[in-house]
């Protein structure tokens, strides 16, 4: 199947910290796959922007090793990637300080889409937004994009969405979350609201519940000192797990609309109940059996001996109103986990009666949202096991993965921030929370953290390599329901 691709319009997109480590794995390659790709025009205009010293050349350097490190084997010709370069230019700027802003006003084109991308730290914000404003780079055609962490808590998300909207319009704000931005999360949305067989059966009345796990293989890395003060629930379920959430559970917009979609989200944040304590399980990870050099335990890894921060959660969640009251979520995240997976699992009820006898054993149906490895989506159904003797049922698989559904160009969907950075030109904001969202989720967060910090829970150690804690098992062993397995 040949895709089509809309190109956009010329567009000037200034990368705040092009030289860092985000620029460098994501943000640069995904322009690069989008110019391949058609969509990006060869007009378009990349600053990076930073405060490193870099010439036009030595930048475009940069921007070239990039590439050919971070593109996945996805890269085309020579030829492209030298043409590609001839879009990028960069500026030498600090933040906190005025020189280079007027060199940056000078490479600017008037009247075409403008976006600056905040890849810095979030002290840096509010430094940026005023700086761009009182140099007179803000158009109405501008845009700005903002990076993960938005806050550490309700009082820091609330005083940086005040500090960004002193110099934007709420529409001009793009609070980026790659997870919105993968093929199958989109496709969660189509599968949904596109088809007739899944929406009726989409409620309590057909749900036995729903299972969201995004489990990681990696450790905290080179991230120690970030992740030591902020822990699974910060980095994970108040963004990424609850947007996956409010798009399972939101009901149905009634247009894809930017704010129709987000409304509905905001809608199943304000309906989740408080979380009880003993439905949630923190953990920490040891250090790996044999492998303790290679694979140190979280404590060593961000070297504080007693740490407290959870580096894997397990909740259930309970959504009150009327199409979901009575089906629990149950969601986990961890790092050094069994399996790098993020899958989400539809379990539907058993029917109400088996006219096959105990023979025929118990099912279920169970609709499987795969958003990686392999992204795809599988429905179990129920069938004969084939062959004579008698009526025995098996569960398989109508499978489709979109690889194999989709033909050459389904092999490599688009990275998340190919999808983003081009929703972000073409002013699309559907895909990008809003400030509103942002903090909801934040105030259902604190009270969990702030109940752990005033109980002084340790979390609960797990083996690397492991499906997380035992305690885990309980959150669903309680009420008659298994975790399915972390498989690759
Ligand atoms: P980094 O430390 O690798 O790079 C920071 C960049 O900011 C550098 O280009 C640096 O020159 C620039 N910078 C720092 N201070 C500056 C100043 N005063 N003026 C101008 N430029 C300045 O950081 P990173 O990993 O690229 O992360 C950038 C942002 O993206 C952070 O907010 C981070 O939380 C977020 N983020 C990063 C990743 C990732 O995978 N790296 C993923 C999600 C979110």
């Amino acid at each position: 199947m040949v895709s089509r691709v809309i190109p956009v319009d010329p567009f000037d997109l200034i990368i705040f910290g092009g030289t860092g480590d985000l620029a460098r794995r994501k943000i640069l390659p995904a322009l690069f796959r989008r110019y391949c790709s058609g969509q990006m025009p060869a007009e378009a205009r990349i600053i990076g922007a930073a405060r490193a010293e870099h010439s036009t050349a030595g930048y475009r350097e940069f921007v070239a090793e990039a590439i050919t490190e971070f593109s996945d084997g996805r890269s085309c010709d020579d030829g492209t990637l030298d043409e590609f370069l001839t879009c990028i230019d960069y500026v030498q700027i600090d933040a906190r300080g005025e020189g280079g802003w007027s060199e940056l006003v000078n490479k600017l084109t008037q009247d075409r889409a403008r976006a600056f991308y905040f890849s810095v730290g979030p002290g840096l914000f509010g430094d940026l937004a005023e700086r761009i404003r009182t140099h007179g780079l803000a158009t109405d055609n501008s845009r700005i994009v903002v990076e993960k962490p938005f806050g550490h808590d309700l009082e820091t998300a609330r005083s940086l969405n005040a500090t960004l909207a002193a110099h934007f319009k709420e529409s001009q704000i793009y609070r980026i979350d790659h997870y919105l931005g993968k093929e199958t999360v989109q496709n969660l949305m189509a599968v949904r609201f596109g088809n007739v067989l899944f929406e009726p059966l989409w409620n309590s009345q057909y749900v036995d519940h729903i299972q969201i796990t995004v489990a990681e293989t990696v450790g905290v890395g080179g991230r120690g000192d970030y992740y030591d003060s902020s822990g699974a629930m910060r980095d994970m379920v108040q963004n990424h797990l609850m947007q996956l959430l409010c798009l399972i559970a939101m009901e149905p917009p009634a247009k894809f609309d930017p704010d129709a979609v987000r409304d509905e989200k905001l809608k199943v944040i304000r309906a989740l109940e408080p979380v009880l304590p003993y439905h949630i399980v923190r953990g920490q990870y040891d250090a790996q059996q044999g492998d303790t050099d290679a694979h140190p335990s979280y404590r060593e890894a961000v070297d504080n001996p007693r740490s407290t921060t959870e580096s894997y959660v397990a909740l259930k969640m309970e959504i009150s109103n009327w199409r979901w009251s009575g089906t629990p979520f149950y969601l986990r995240t961890g790092k050094r986990l069994a399996a790098q997976s993020s899958v989400i699992n539809v379990v539907f009820k058993e029917a109400p009666h088996s006219i096959f006898g105990p023979d025929a054993g118990r099912h279920a149906n169970v609709l499987t949202i795969r958003l990686q490895p392999n992204d795809g989506i599988t429905l179990r159904v129920t069938i004969k096991e084939p062959g004579p003797g008698g009526m025995r049922l098996v569960d398989v698989p109508l499978d489709m993965t979109f690889a194999d559904a989709l033909g050459p160009e389904g092999e490599y969907p688009p990275d998340a921030y190919e999808r983003l950075i081009m929703d972000v030109m073409r002013g699309d904001q559907t895909l990008f929370m809003r400030g509103d969202e942002v903090e909801a989720a934040w105030a259902w967060t604190d009270p969990i953290i702030e109940g752990w910090e005033t109980r002084g829970e340790v979390p609960k150690p797990y083996a690397s390599g492991s499906a997380g804690p035992d305690e885990a098992n309980l959150l669903l062993s309680r009420d008659k329901r298994k975790w399915k397995g972390i498989n690759p």
